[in-house]
C-alpha cells in the first residue's frame, strides 16, 4: 500500500483524495491516511501531492518509517 507521511501534517491538500480510484483516503484530524487494505497501488495520488508527502510503502524514506504504522493504527482504532 501506499502511505502518507509527515508533510501531509497540517496540509491536507486533498489532491489525493480527488485522484484515487477506490476513495480509500480518510482524512484525520490534522492528515491524511490511506486504508492499507483498500488501496490497490495504482500510484496516482503520489504524483499530485503537493508537498510530496505519498510514499510506497518500501520506499517511505527512514525518518519517516513510523507513518507506515501510523497508517494502520489510524484504521485499526476506529
Ligand atoms: Fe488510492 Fe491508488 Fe493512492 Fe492507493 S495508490 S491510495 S489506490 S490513488
Amino acid at each position: 500500500a501506499y502511505v502518507i507521511a509527515e508533510p501531509c501534517i497540517d496540509v491536507m491538500d486533498r489532491a489525493c483524495v480527488e485522484e484515487c480510484p477506490v476513495d480509500c483516503i480518510y482524512e484525520g484530524g490534522r492528515a491524511l491516511y490511506i486504508h492499507p487494505d483498500e488501496c490497490v497501488d495504482c500510484g496516482a495520488c503520489e504524483p499530485v501531492c503537493p508537498v510530496e508527502a505519498i510514499f510506497y510503502e518500501d520506499d517511505v524514506p527512514d525518518q519517516w518509517g513510523e507513518y507506515v504504522t501510523d497508517n494502520a493504527h489510524f484504521f485499526a482504532d476506529t
